[in-house]
């Protein structure tokens, strides 16, 4: 997978995308990461992306030209074997709401571009100019685009085959259909050792060997936990 990300601050993703599974999928060849500065496309010698929104208000907008200027660039650009064009993100609080199922759907494609705001967001013509798929992480205003694309990345590349060590951890827990029985489900308890933690023990059933029993214990724990906490994945 090809991942193009284009915002004004560069400089704060190298540590994210380097470590841990991202970092070992981009080992692995599993995916590569293209980093676009959105500065880098203004004409003007201030290198001006913001200006006052029309109208008045707090703030200030995303201008229109260097994002035009930087998505039409970053589309031309063909690199090794993933010659389609991006699948164009734009992060927003208006969007779609961000879930697992958005995560595997994207986590199918060949290229994604994340474009992401700052100030007050974006010129409206940026969102008419393009085909967008708005997503948002969540009911909350941060001040830029650039947490939610790695939320989104991290959320997506841990299910690209290959990339985490054991395939059966991204089927066996929350937001899955657990133990591949639908409804979607939080997962169930997990421990590790000792088996006697200050008085706490690991459950007989965990120790007990038999695998059928174990997985319909967890079944059953996960429904239970699914319940209590999160009813509304039952519905769904
Ligand atoms: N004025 C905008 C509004 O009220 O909808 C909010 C702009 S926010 C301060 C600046 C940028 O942060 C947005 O353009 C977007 O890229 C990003 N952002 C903020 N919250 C977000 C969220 N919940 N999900 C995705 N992106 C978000």
């Amino acid at each position: 997978m090809h991942i193009d990300i284009l915002t004004l601050f560069p400089e704060v993703f190298p540590a994210f995308l380097g470590h841990s599974i991202l970092g070992i999928a981009q080992e692995k060849g599993l995916v590569e990461f293209h980093l676009w500065n959105i500065r880098d496309f203004t004409q003007d010698k201030h290198k001006k992306v913001d200006d006052r929104p029309f109208g008045g208000g707090p703030g200030m907008v995303l201008r229109p030209e260097p994002v035009f200027r930087a998505i039409e660039e970053v589309e031309k650009e063909v690199s090794g074997t993933v010659t389609v064009p991006p699948r164009k993100i734009l992060l927003c609080p208006q969007g779609a709401r961000f879930n697992q199922s958005m995560a595997r759907e994207l986590a199918r494609e060949p290229r994604l571009m994340l474009l992401c705001g700052h100030y007050e967001g974006f010129d409206e013509r940026i969102r008419q100019g393009f085909d967008f798929l708005e997503v948002s992480i969540g009911d909350y205003v941060l001040s830029g685009g650039e947490v939610p694309a790695m939320v989104i990345i991290d959320a997506l590349v841990r299910l690209i085959p290959g990339a985490l060590g054991d395939e059966f951890s991204t089927v066996s827990e929350s937001f899955s259909e657990m133990l591949g029985e639908p409804p979607v489900l939080l997962e169930y308890p997990q421990y590790t050792r000792p088996r006697e933690f200050r008085g706490m023990s690991v459950p007989e059933v965990l120790l007990s060997g038999d695998h059928e029993k174990i997985r319909k214990w967890r079944l059953e724990q996960a429904r239970l936990r699914t319940r209590q906490r999160r009813p509304d994945l039952l519905k769904e």
